[in-house]
């Protein structure tokens, strides 16, 4: 499943090819996505027909296409810009977006089909259907968006985390698993994270109190090595111009079970809770 290291570099694959561009005709495979309903194509297609791309970017895992604000009216003087309108894509479990010719087949599983200029297409692609694709006049009126906590990479700071760990009784990584107190991390960040820190993925949230300086490093310093390999591909992930990542070699315990951890030579554990793996070392997070 795509996690903010995955979004990020998508991001930053799509900027290049689409600000700038116009969106033009939207074709729709007529099956439903998230949660088996249709995309709200009316709003979709009021957002994104004939609008220019402002700019791409990432709230946690959602993705955020900015299109320019309509002109003002000739006449109305120096009007404060209005909200700009957004496109907001979440990829689920297998969701791809990519810019491709207009002529190029079709992938399967292709659900939505944007026309671009230059006979260019905005293609997104999702086998197992459990992404999702929204539209708002405004970013604030995405009530999925507002839900967010604070971003690990620009928001997220200890004292912050201090207070959001003393109010919660769940196990660290379910805590950090929970999108309303950081937004855009998953099991594979979550699990690097928490032996980057040395903490281990049962203490309770609020006894990691203390720990919340190590916390907020090692969330930083996992995802932003996973964007600087540009994600981790365990399966479907690729970028815009269909490149896997390559930050699979990279981890540290994730998948690595029954190998020896790279601090102390123990073997790194695997234990499964409510049908989620969860790798650490036994020895070096406590
Ligand atoms: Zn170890």
């Amino acid at each position: 499943m795509p996690e903010l290291p995955e979004v990020e570099t998508l991001v930053r694959s799509l900027r290049r090819h689409l600000v700038g561009a116009a969106l033009g005709r939207l074709w729709w495979s007529r099956l439903p996505l998230r949660l088996g309903r249709p995309p709200d194509l009316a709003a979709i297609r009021r957002v994104s027909a004939g609008g220019r791309v402002a700019d791409v970017r990432r709230r946690g895992k959602y993705l955020v296409i900015e299109l320019h604000a309509e002109p003002a009216l000739p006449g109305s003087g120096q009007m404060q810009r209005a909200g700009a309108p957004v496109l907001v894509v979440h990829l689920g479990m297998s969701g791809r977006l990519q810019v491709v010719q207009a002529a190029a087949p079709r992938a399967p599983h292709t659900h939505l089909v944007w026309k671009l200029d230059g006979d260019r297409q905005l293609r997104f692609v999702d086998p197992r259907r459990f992404g999702w694709v929204g539209a708002a006049r405004d970013l604030d009126l995405v009530p999925e968006l507002a839900a967010l906590g604070p971003d690990p990479l620009t928001e997220l700071d200890p004292d912050q985390l201090v207070a959001a760990l003393a109010s919660s009784r769940a196990p660290i990584k379910v805590f950090l698993l929970d999108q309303r107190r950081v937004a855009g991390l998953g099991n594979i960040y979550v699990c690097e994270a928490l032996f980057r820190a040395g903490v281990s993925p049962a203490t309770p949230a609020r006894r990691a109190r203390p720990r919340a300086v190590a916390l907020c490093r090692g969330i930083r310093e996992a995802l932003e090595q996973g964007i600087s390999n540009r994600g981790t591909t365990l399966r479907d992930y690729v970028d815009a111009d269909g490149s896997p990542g390559d930050n699979a070699g990279a981890l540290l315990v994730y998948g690595r079970e029954g190998n020896p951890c790279f601090a102390c030579k123990s073997p790194i554990r695997r234990r499964v809770d409510a049908g989620r793996s969860t790798f650490f070392c036994p020895r070096c997070q406590r």
